[in-house]
């Protein structure tokens, strides 16, 4: 293999090169351009270009080469290559620290080695070379005892010189990140996660000048679940202060959620150069063990997920320390709406006093009027991590549109879809593809088979994690907010392996209910409870009058939970 690389024999890109293809030929090359200019000619198979260092950053002019190299789709990266890079200084043979004049580097590697510098040679004379190990051989082709030369120690061996210091590096961690690349028909595109190996995807992103393209064209990766490995600008030469965008992402483009992410940043951007999809680098990278892929199904199935016939001992939904689906009933409580930290902090250690396993409370509200209060939003969501923090009890919090799944999952343990979204498939999706266990309320005009096809969306998406919550549906009775539909909760938990929960508090919408509709429910075979819970349910900004008051609560909390210790019901007697 011949490689061409940016300096000489002994430099740390041939170095970095041979960890990939021991046995390569070199071809130096004065230039990063000529690097390109080899391989786009032949006169090398392959190129390894710096990229970034991990103390001084990007290398700039590696990145500024790129689009002109790629634009065209002529060349692809192959390999990504973290070599550890440790300096020596050297000189001719009987040369002397103290003897030394003028030292001759790279400018990244004089910068890597500043501290060192000013505390051993604070007088001398730092001089710019093209490279490394190119200084190294100008020092022995000079034969000038007062020369030296900082670049790898093996430059030393390699152009008959001696080391004055070895590593001195400012940072002993000091690593640079190298790319490879070669012809694109020489580079198939690789597919998905082969066995241990990894890979990365790199763009360059232009983007027009308009507010939040940049956050849009981000956001289709994060939307999903694909992460960010770097993100680097640079000026548009052509256009100041336009810039060019640099992407890094975890995984290759042929990953459905990676393909169909360019596919969106292409729709939204002036212009996208995909560089390649390469094997990504393990060992001291950020990337650790490949994340499991989950199994996405785009073909309709023989049997449902959800269906009772593929898990007939039932499915077990796991939130912390909470079991669903396990001969434990869950009991979760708390407010319709998350109030004000005070308040939802009281309530936290009151229910979990009481005897709850969850904490439950609305940071976005969906609210039938646009006057009504629409709760605190990531105030809220913050409120409720607090209160995790001093109750040990996981939080469910409803996520209202598929933008606010990321920041309601970063604090949430459980994400809630409420009734009025049950059917909006891009929040199914999208929280689906966050990995968080779901509770999916029933919509109050579904019906069951809607219900199950809802909780299949999120099934199919790849999150096995969901629990159903009944929450009473919309029929002529005017007596009571919603009817709570047990005959549902009865005929689901016969057609799904999914646990099933029940809401009594917005189930009928009446405070005095919601005890018996409990029992009722558990009665059928519901899993656990959802119930709403207010310190002062006559003052509550939200569903006040379906709330239980702690006391209340406390004796429903008895009821479900007849052999809990008695040391928490003696504290609320
Ligand atoms: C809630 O739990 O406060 C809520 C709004 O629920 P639902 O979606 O069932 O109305
Ligand atoms: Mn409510």
């Amino acid at each position: 293999m011949r490689v061409a690389i940016q300096g000489t024999y002994g430099s740390f890109s041939e170095a970095a090169a041979r960890r990939r293809w021991p046995d390569l030929i070199t071809v130096p090359c004065r230039e990063a351009r000529d690097v390109v200019t080899a391989v786009r000619t032949g006169g090398a198979e392959a190129g390894c270009l710096p990229i970034e260092n991990s103390l001084i950053g990007s290398v700039t002019t590696t990145y500024d080469l790129l689009e002109e190299a790629f634009g065209d789709g002529t060349l692809r990266l192959t390999h990504e290559i973290l070599y550890p890079v440790h300096h020596t200084i050297m000189g001719l043979p009987g040369a002397r620290l103290d003897g030394i004049k003028r030292v001759l580097s790279h400018p990244v590697a004089l910068g890597q080695c500043q501290v060192w510098l000013s505390e051993h040679l604070p007088a001398v004379e730092l001089v710019s070379a093209w490279d490394t190990a190119g200084s190294a051989e100008q020092v022995a082709r000079e034969k000038n005892p007062a020369l030296a030369a900082i670049a790898a120690r093996h430059a030393a061996d390699a152009h008959g010189l001696v080391p004055l210091a070895e590593r001195i590096e400012d940072d002993p961690t000091n690593q640079t990140r190298f790319l490879t690349f070669t012809p694109a028909a020489a580079a198939p595109l690789p597919v998905g996660n082969a066995g241990a190996s990894r890979y990365k995807t790199s763009l360059i992103v232009l983007i027009d000048h308009r507010p939040g393209m940049l956050a849009l064209t981000l956001q289709a990766f994060g939307v999903r679940g694909v992460n960010l490995m770097a993100l680097q600008s640079r000026p548009e030469r052509s256009a100041p202060w336009t810039y060019r965008f640099y992407v890094d992402i975890d995984g290759a483009a042929s990953d459905p959620r990676v393909a169909e992410a360019l596919e969106e940043v292409e729709a939204l951007a002036a212009r996208v150069v995909v560089l390649g999809s390469y094997e990504a680098w393990i060992e001291g990278s950020r990337l650790s063990a490949p994340p499991p892929t989950p199994a996405h199904h785009t073909r309709k199935p023989d049997i449902p997920l959800v269906d009772r016939r593929r898990a007939p001992e039932g499915t077990r939904v796991q939130v912390g320390p909470v079991t669903f689906g396990g001969s434990e009933r869950v009991l979760i409580a708390g407010p319709c709406s998350v109030e004000s930290e005070a308040m939802i902090l009281e309530t936290a250690e009151a229910v979990a006093h009481a005897g709850a396993d969850m904490l439950r409370g609305g940071a976005y509200k969906p609210r039938t009027s646009p006057y009504d209060f629409q709760g605190l939003g990531v105030k809220g969501l913050r409120y409720l991590a607090e209160a995790r923090a001093r109750t040990g009890l996981p939080v469910v919090t409803e996520v209202l549109s598929w933008e606010e799944v990321a920041v309601v999952g970063h604090f949430a343990d459980m994400l809630q879809i409420g009734a009025r979204n049950m059917q909006n498939f891009t929040l199914l999706r999208a929280a689906s593809r966050n990995g968080k266990p779901i509770l999916l309320k029933r919509g109050a005009g579904a019906t069951i088979e809607e219900w199950l096809m809802a909780a299949e969306y999120i099934l199919a998406e790849g999150n096995p994690h969901v629990v159903l919550c009944e929450r009473g549906i919309r029929t002529f009775e005017r007596a009571t907010r919603h009817t709570l539909d047990l005959n549902a909760v009865a005929m689901v938990l016969e057609r799904t392996h999914l646990p099933v929960i029940v809401d009594p508090s917005h189930g009928a919408g009446v405070r005095s209910l919601v005890t018996p509709l409990s029992l009722g429910a558990l009665a059928v075979g519901a899993g656990g409870l959802i119930v709403e819970v207010h310190p002062d349910p006559a003052h509550a900004m939200s569903d006040g009058a379906q709330s239980l008051d702690i006391p209340m609560f406390a004796a429903l909390a008895r009821q479900v939970h007849p052999d809990r210790p008695a040391r928490a019901r003696v504290a609320l007697a």
